[in-house]
């Protein structure tokens, strides 16, 4: 029997939740104002909401943002209402930012044509971590965030404060958990798998490889997906986008490398 790293967050279920209309305007921010009026000009329908903190974290706090209904007639982008108020314009600003990536620079998402060939493991792709991410969720979201965060800094004066402090309260909390590992949890590969991709974010973003390269001996699964990830996401910058083609087939040779069948998914 395999054993998650982390079960599902009361978090995430709690944000999908339907929150309440929010008027970005109130925010008194000109700059996620624009920000929004360019996502709308390519995404039709969208909406933002609030909803009500209940105070439910289960130890981590990741999910403080979340875009629901992408592809949908109205995508939604849901935020606590907890949130300071310039950490609300950054947390919405970089869902928005997310949104453009896919309808503006055609940097889609991953999907699984079939369920894994690999049989009893069929969910293990797209089951869901603590912080709301499976690992094809987490593959094009770090795609993503290697440009968003410039992205909205050069682009808008949006800074990522939270995004970075998220992901770098993950990180030591992954490098903390990971000398307790059980050995069915060392072996739990798509967690592995997943942990490494943010790994390897958390180095290019935050500029702390050495960090990262402290923990690759530990486990393969691990290291095998920061390597992955360097081979394929390496370049990945604003000054670097990837055009839809191309980042298309770096999520497969990336999906390839980790030993899947790159037929099984489409973008
Ligand atoms: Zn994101």
């Amino acid at each position: 029997m395999r054993v998650r790293l982390w079960s599902w967050s009361a978090v995430v279920t709690q944000i999908l939740q339907t929150g309440i209309a929010f008027d970005i305007g109130s925010l008194g921010s000109r700059e996620l104002v624009r920000l929004f009026h360019e996502a709308s000009s390519y995404v039709q329908g969208l909406a933002v909401e609030i909803v009500r903190d209940q105070g439910i974290h289960h130890g981590m706090e990741k999910i403080m943002a979340i875009l629901v209904g992408i592809g949908s007639s109205m995508p939604t982008i849901r935020f606590l209402d907890s949130l300071e108020r310039e950490k609300q314009v950054e947390a919405i600003a970089h869902e928005l930012a997310h949104l453009l990536l896919i309808h503006r620079f055609g940097l889609k998402l991953i999907r699984q044509k079939r369920p894994y060939s690999a049989g009893p493991e069929q969910n293990s792709l797209t089951r869901l971590s603590h912080n709301g991410f499976s690992l094809l969720g987490q593959i094009g979201n770090t795609a993503h965030h290697l440009i968003l965060v410039d992205y909205l800094r050069e682009r808008h004066a949006i800074g990522s404060d939270l995004h970075c402090r998220l992901l770098h309260r993950h990180f030591l909390f992954f490098c903390y958990r990971s000398h307790m590992l059980t050995k069915e949890a060392r072996e739990d590969m798509e967690s592995l798998y997943r942990e490494g991709i943010i790994a390897f974010e958390y180095g290019k973003i935050l500029g702390r490889f050495e960090g990262v390269r402290n923990m690759l001996y530990q486990m393969d699964f691990f290291r095998k997906a920061v390597r992955a990830a360097e081979t394929h996401f390496g370049k990945y910058c604003l000054e670097a986008l990837p055009t839809p083609s191309s980042y298309e087939e770096d999520v497969l040779s990336l999906l390839r490398d980790l030993g899947y069948e790159r037929e099984d998914f489409v973008l």
